[in-house]
């Protein structure tokens, strides 16, 4: 039960007509596992991101591990993934065999570094052993770099998976993110920008590949009278209640957009000012849907640290988080490749940054305490 004086980190805000959805589902007893509402906001998704095709599943994860099977990754297979990202965007490809390597990011948008990337394809020429996949991610929102990352892709004709899933609603050169990949997924996670509780959704222009991630989501099922299997599939499926709640939240996301980028702009007016503190950038061509609000502290300007402004935060029973702790860095990937860039940019961002609460939900009131007391762990204020 979510506690009552306690402001979070990012979560879920309803709009209210979610319940509508629910009881029309109760009301057909279309309860699960599929129906009416799966197939509707997967057309929903698929047109708002400019797809042909859109698979909803029962996670992010299950769309990354989805869409990781169908560019054919398997045992020994190397792939490249951005380092800085959530352990989603690599485990269910690890899970199947492959081996990652990772990039550093950017400093100009945190995301994939295009000349680290460029490194890591030519390490790989050298060898002899391409990559199958790269996984480019859209951290707290933004957009990678697409102008730069996708060419040195394509013409090595190295497909890229774009892990969307913070990014719902976030723009590149006026395109909705999870279309630029030849895989693109969203998560609809509970803390996500839009939720269905729990949820993903799997997207792509091949409608031939949808097709068969759809087959495989559904324990891949012969055409056959009986329960037939010549593939071992999942059960991955998103329930037709939780679509619902999906179809009505997806109609509230340009606002819940709109919502959290205002969120941002005050922190970085109250808070911008202070030396030593930095907010995450946007590109000139991107409109990021500002999902988390990061921000790096570096402590030798600032007289403080990002671990003790989230203690204070704490104090006031303030959710807030780290900046993702690299892979490349991760006990578990201990052994992995890595392409710095210029250094290591991903590990300085993780030693520095920090998330603030971002809800659509946030009161104003809530937001300038969050901001007061931000400020009172600098030494000489603003
Ligand atoms: C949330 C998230 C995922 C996983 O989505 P789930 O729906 O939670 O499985 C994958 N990648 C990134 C970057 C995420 O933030």
């Amino acid at each position: 039960m979510a506690e009552k004086n306690r402001i979070y980190l990012s979560p879920p805000h309803m709009g209210g007509k979610e319940i509508e959805y629910i009881k029309d589902a109760f009301g057909t007893n279309w309860i699960a596992p599929l129906g009416p509402h799966v197939e509707a906001f997967e057309l929903e998704c698929a047109q708002a991101a400019g797809v042909k095709a859109a698979l909803a599943l029962t996670s992010g994860t299950a769309a990354a591990h989805l869409s990781a099977r169908l560019t054919g990754i398997g045992p020994g297979d190397l792939f490249f993934c951005s380092s800085l990202t959530f352990v989603a965007s690599v485990a269910p490809i690890v899970q199947i065999g492959g081996i990652p390597a990772f990039i550093d990011s950017a400093p100009d948008t945190w995301n994939m570094s295009p000349s680290a990337l460029e490194r890591a394809f030519r390490d790989a020429e050298a060898s002899g052993r391409m990559p199958k996949a790269v996984v480019i991610v859209n951290l707290y929102g933004e957009p990678c770099d697409m102008d730069a990352i996708l060419p040195l892709c394509g013409k090595r004709g190295v497909p890229v998976i774009e892990d969307a899933a913070e990014s719902v609603g976030s723009l590149y050169r006026g395109r909705p993110t999870g279309a630029f990949g030849k895989f693109g997924f969203y998560s609809f996670n509970g803390n996500k920008i839009i939720t269905t509780s729990g949820g993903g959704m799997l997207l792509s222009d091949d409608e031939e590949a949808i097709a068969k991630a759809r087959f495989w989501s559904t324990q891949a099922r012969d055409k056959a009278p009986w329960y037939q299997h010549s593939e071992l599939g999942y059960n991955f499926r998103m329930s037709n209640l939780l679509a619902g709640v999906g179809r009505a939240q997806l109609k509230l996301l340009e606002d819940r957009v709109a919502r959290r980028r205002a969120i941002f702009e005050r922190y970085r007016q109250e808070l911008g000012g202070l030396s030593g503190v930095s907010f995450m950038p946007e590109s000139h061509l991107a409109r990021s849907n500002r999902w988390l609000t990061a921000l790096v502290v570096d402590p030798a300007i600032a007289g403080t640290t990002n671990l003790k402004i989230m203690e204070a935060l704490a104090a006031e029973n303030i959710e807030s988080r780290p900046v993702w702790k690299p892979m490349h860095l991760q006990p578990v990937f201990s052994g992995a490749r890595y392409y710095g860039h210029d250094g290591d940019k991903s590990g300085a961002l993780f030693d520095n940054g920090l998330c603030l609460p971002s809800g659509s939900s946030l009161s104003e009131e809530d937001q300038a305490l969050v901001i007061r007391t931000v400020l009172s762990v600098f030494p000489a204020g603003l």
